[in-house]
C-alpha cells in the first residue's frame, strides 16, 4: 500500500503541482530538529540539528543516520516501486524488461543457494589452471571487465594534458583494506585481523585448501603492497601522477611484472602511450609480484575474486561478506533487506564517488527510467536557475578577491566561463545495453556481462574524441561532482529536500544546494583543481605569488582543522581534507553572496522570526545533519577526503563574518575567531 502512495505523490509532483507543501513545513526549514538550549557560538551544528540528532537511533543494517540517507530512503522506495513493477515487462531486449530481470534474478535467494560456489568455478579453475605468473598477469588484466584482483589497476579517462582525447591511466592498486593505513598503523590492528579471518573464512568457503595458511600469505602480501604504495595525501598531486610512456618504458621502469599479457587482456596493448599513475611504486610492486610464490598469488587472487562475488552467492558467502565489511569495518549490526541490496546490484551506488559500487551493474537503464517517472522537468529548469546566480556570485567574489593577482584571475575567470552545469539527467544516451544479456537464472553472470560490456565500451571510447555531454554519475546517485570535463553534475537523485526543495524558501535552497553548488565550483580553483586550466589541461596557470598566498591561507585553515577530533584517539588529516574543507567554505561564502544578489537590493524577509541569512545558514546546516557509528568515523577519518559532517558546520561558520552577525557569536564562546583569525579564501 505504501507502493501506490509513493507512486502516486510521485505523479503529482510530475504533474507540475507548483504550490505543494514543502517537505518541512511551514517553509523549508525543519524548526522542531533545533536545540535552543545550545548557543549557535558553541556549538552551531548541535544548536541547528540537536533535537534531530537526539530522536534519530542508527539503523542496525546502517553506520549512519542523516538527512542524506533520508533522502537515498526516499528514493529507494521509488526504486523498489520501479523495479518490482519492470519484473512484471513482458519478455523483450528492451531496458525495462532486463533491468527487471536482473533484480528477480537477485531476489532469488532459493537459487543462489543451490548454487552454492559453483557460479565462481570459472575464475578458481582460471586462477588454479594457470601455468605461470604471466598467465596470472593476464587475468589480472581482466580486473576492469570482470572479478578479479590486479595488481595495477586501468583507467580510461580524459588525458590530463591533452583534454581533447582519452589516456590510458596505469595505477597502484591491489589492497583489499580501505587504505594503506590499515596494514601498517598498530592501532589498526585489530581490523587487519579480522580481515585475515575474513580471507581465511572465504577461502574455506570456495574450496581453497589450507585456508588458514592461505590466508596469512595473502594479509602479509597485502601488507607488503600497502608499504609500497603511495598515500592518499600523495595522490592528491596531479603532476605527479601524470608520467606518459610507452608500454616498452613501462617494462623498463618496472620489469618483474608481466605486463604485455595484463595490458592485451584488457584490451589496451595497442596504445603507444600509458600514464603511469604512482611511478615510484611501480618498480617496488613489480618486485613485490616477481619475489611471491605462485601459490601465495594464486590465493591471493582467489580470496579476492570470492570477495567481489560473494555479495552475489549463497547465504554463507553473503554473511561472511556482511560480518566483515559491514559490522567490522562500519560498526553495523544488521544486513539491509534483499530488496534494498538488490537495487544496488541493478542499479549502482554512487559510482562517482566510487566507481566501483557500479561495477558490473546496468545503472544507467536504471537511470533512464528512474529519470522519467521521478524527475519533474520544472525542477531541472529551477535548479538550472540557481546555478546560474552562483556562478555570478563566484565571478564577483574571484574578482574582488584581494590576494589573487589580476593575470590569474584573468585565467579564472575565463575558466569558470567554460564550465558546463548538468542538472537531473544527460541529455543524450550514455549506454547502450541492447547487446548485453540479462538472465533471471544467472545472477552472476549478469553481473559479468555487464562488467564486460561497460569496460569493452570504455576501451571502444577511448580511441575517440572527448565527449564533454557524458555524466560519470548516474542521475539515481545523490551526490554530486565537479568532473575532468570542467562540468559540475548535481544528478536527480540530490536534488531533494533539504538538499533541494522547490516549495520551500529561497533562502534555505541557497544555504543547503546552493553551499554545495559553490562548493563543487571552487574545486575546480583548489589546490588540485587549479592544476588544470581553462582549456582542461593539466597546466599550472598560477603565478608564484598567488600560490604562495592560497597556500598561507590553506594551512591556516588546516592547522584549524587538525585540532578537530571527531572520534577519541582520531584527529582530522587537515592534509587529505584540504580540498573539501575550503570547498566547503567557499560553498557557503559563494551561496550567502548569491542570495543577496537574489535580492535585488530589497532587504531579505523575515520569517518565522528568522532573518535571511539566518535562514541561508540553517539550511547549510541542517543540509548536513547527521551521526555515525564510531568505526565508520574511524574510517572516514582515516581514507575519506570529506570532514566529519559536524566539522562541515562549525569548521565552516566560524571563519564567514555574516554568520557572527546573523547569530551574536561572541567572545569566548567555543567557535568564536577574532577576525584576524577568520581564514578567507574564495
Ligand atoms: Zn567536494
Amino acid at each position: 500500500m505504501n507502493r501506490l502512495w509513493l507512486a502516486a505523490a510521485a505523479s503529482v509532483v510530475a504533474l507540475g503541482a507548483a504550490v505543494a507543501a514543502p517537505v518541512y513545513p511551514p517553509f523549508g526549514l525543519d524548526l522542531t530538529a533545533r536545540d535552543t538550549a545550545v548557543k549557535p557560538g558553541d556549538d552551531f551544528f548541535q544548536y541547528a540539528n540537536g533535537a534531530y540528532l537526539a530522536r534519530t537511533g542508527i539503523p542496525s543494517d546502517r553506520p549512519s543516520a542523516s538527512r542524506r540517507l533520508e533522502m537515498t530512503d526516499r528514493m529507494e522506495a521509488q526504486l523498489h516501486i520501479l523495479m518490482e513493477d519492470a519484473a512484471k515487462a513482458p519478455v523483450g531486449n528492451d531496458n525495462r524488461y532486463k533491468v527487471g530481470t536482473f533484480y528477480s534474478a537477485f531476489m532469488d535467494e532459493a537459487q543462489a543457494e543451490r548454487l552454492g560456489a559453483a557460479p565462481l568455478r570459472p575464475e578458481l579453475d582460471a586462477i588454479r589452471g594457470a601455468p605461470d605468473r604471466a598467465a596470472l598477469a593476464g587475468l589480472m588484466g581482466q580486473a576492469e571487465s570482470g572479478l578479479y584482483p590486479a595488481l595495477f589497476g586501468i583507467g580510461l579517462d580524459t588525458d590530463l594534458k591533452h583534454p581533447d582525447r582519452y589516456a590510458a591511466y596505469i595505477g597502484q592498486s591491489g589492497l583489499g583494506l580501505p587504505d594503506r593505513d590499515y596494514y601498517l598503523k598498530p592501532e589498526l590492528a585489530a581490523k587487519r585481523d579480522a580481515y585475515r579471518a575474513y580471507a581465511a573464512k572465504l577461502l574455506g568457503l570456495a574450496g581453497w585448501p589450507d585456508p588458514a595458511r592461505a590466508a596469512d600469505a595473502v594479509i602479509a602480501f597485502e601488507t607488503r603492497v600497502a608499504e609500497a604504495s603511495w598515500s592518499k595525501v600523495q595522490q592528491r598531486d596531479l603532476n605527479a601522477l601524470y608520467n606518459p610512456m610507452s608500454p616498452a618504458d613501462l617494462r623498463t621502469m618496472a620489469p618483474g611484472f608481466d605486463w604485455a599479457p595484463m595490458l592485451a587482456a584488457a584490451g589496451v596493448s595497442g596504445k603507444a602511450q600509458v600514464v603511469a599513475a604512482e611511478k615510484s611504486a611501480f618498480p617496488k610492486l613489480a618486485s613485490i609480484y616477481a619475489e611471491t610464490p605462485v601459490d601465495t598469488l594464486k590465493a591471493w587472487m582467489a580470496f579476492r575474486t570470492a570477495d567481489a562475488a560473494a555479495p552475489y552467492l549463497s547465504k554463507a558467502f553473503v554473511a561472511a561478506h556482511f560480518d566483515f565489511h559491514g559490522r567490522v569495518m562500519t560498526g553495523q549490526s544488521e544486513m539491509r533487506p534483499r530488496w534494498k541490496r538488490a537495487i544496488i546490484a541493478v542499479g549502482g551506488g554512487d559510482c562517482g564517488a566510487d566507481p566501483q559500487s557500479c561495477f558490473g551493474t546496468i545503472a544507467w537503464a536504471v537511470g533512464d527510467l528512474y529519470a522519467q517517472r521521478y524527475f519533474p522537468p520544472e525542477t531541472k529548469a529551477k535548479v538550472t536557475i540557481l546555478v546560474g546566480n552562483l556562478k555570478a556570485a563566484f565571478r564577483g567574489r574571484i574578482e574582488k578577491l584581494d590576494w589573487m593577482g589580476p593575470a590569474t584571475k584573468q585565467e579564472a575567470l575565463k575558466k569558470l566561463d567554460t564550465y558546463t552545469i548538468k542538472v537531473g539527467y544527460p541529455d543524450t544516451p550514455q549506454r547502450d545495453y541492447a547487446g548485453v544479456t540479462i538472465r533471471r537464472d544467472d545472477l552472476l553472470g549478469n553481473v559479468r556481462r555487464a562488467a564486460a560490456a561497460d569496460w569493452a565500451f570504455l576501451v571502444r571510447r577511448s580511441d575517440g574524441p572527448v565527449d564533454r555531454a557524458e555524466w560519470s554519475m548516474t542521475p539515481q546517485t545523490n551526490d554530486a561532482y565537479n568532473g575532468s570535463l570542467r562540468d559540475i553534475v548535481f544528478p536527480a537523485g540530490i536534488l531533494q529536500a533539504p538538499i533541494f526543495d522547490a516549495a520551500a524558501d529561497p533562502a534555505i535552497n541557497y544555504g543547503a544546494i546552493g553551499g554545495v553548488i559553490g562548493h563543487e565550483m571552487t574545486h575546480g580553483f583548489d589546490d588540485q583543481g587549479r592544476t588544470i586550466d581553462a582549456s582542461g589541461a593539466l597546466r599550472d596557470w598560477w603565478t608564484p605569488a598567488d600560490a604562495a598566498a592560497f597556500k598561507a591561507r590553506a594551512d591556516r585553515l588546516g592547522a584549524q582543522y587538525a585540532t578537530y577530533e571527531p572520534v577519541p584517539g582520531f584527529h582530522i588529516n587537515p592534509g587529505l581534507t584540504m580540498g573539501e574543507n575550503i570547498a566547503d567554505l567557499g560553498g557557503l561564502s559563494i551561496a550567502l553572496d548569491a542570495y543577496h544578489r537574489s535580492l535585488g537590493g530589497k532587504p531579505a524577509p523575515v520569517i518565522g522570526g528568522l532573518t535571511g541569512d539566518q535562514r541561508v545558514l540553517l539550511g547549510w546546516a541542517q543540509a548536513w545533519a547527521g551521526k555515525m557509528q564510531p568505526d565508520a568515523i574511524k574510517a572516514m577519518t582515516v581514507g575519506d577526503p570529506h570532514s566529519f559532517r559536524k566539522f562541515r558546520v562549525n569548521g565552516v561558520v566560524r571563519n564567514i563574518d555574516d554568520w557572527y552577525a546573523a547569530f551574536g557569536a561572541a567572545p569566548g564562546q567555543a567557535l568564536y575567531l577574532k577576525p584576524e583569525d577568520r581564514v578567507r579564501i574564495w
